[in-house]
């Protein structure tokens, strides 16, 4: 007989290092909505909010998370950015623990930037498993945006 064993879903865990001290910390993504805090500090990990990404913490941050990470490419000076940031600020409060939304400013993380030739802002890429599926350059809307954030 072959025993029968019930399979639990997959948990799934992203690494981001804590804004306030720079820990990095691994946080099951189901328990986002826990408010999470971090293991040094104490402070909250302020998940349900775009997590900013900067050329020290993007590539383990992109390679680390278990699910989907969409980052918007931005800068302060960018008309279409700043038309598009309270779509971003909704889809990762929307999809919190389920895709990562994140955001790099392509002023202050040029390396990044060059590495994954953004040459128009505002450009989002969406990664799964490290690695780049889908972009996206121009300003998206709202629905827009969240279909590009929940494609395979
Ligand atoms: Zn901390």
């Amino acid at each position: 007989m072959t025993p029968t064993t019930d399979t639990p879903p997959a948990t799934q865990h992203v690494t981001l290092r804590c804004q306030w001290c720079e820990t990095w910390n691994r946080v099951d993504a189901a328990r986002f909505a826990d408010r999470p805090t971090c293991g040094s500090c104490k402070k909250p990990m302020l998940l349900d909010r775009p997590i900013k990404l900067d050329d020290a913490t993007f590539a383990r941050t992109i390679a680390d998370s278990e699910i989907p990470v969409v980052v918007d490419f931005y800068a302060d000076w960018c008309g279409p950015c700043r038309a598009m940031a309270p779509a971003v600020d909704e889809v990762a409060h929307e999809l919190s623990g389920r895709v990562l939304v994140a955001k790099v400013d392509t002023d202050r993380s040029p390396v990044t930037s060059q590495a994954f030739r953004v040459t128009s802002i505002p450009t989002s890429i969406r990664f799964r498993g490290g690695r780049e599926v889908q972009r996206v350059a121009g300003a998206m809307p709202l629905a827009a945006l969240r279909t590009f954030c929940t494609a395979p």
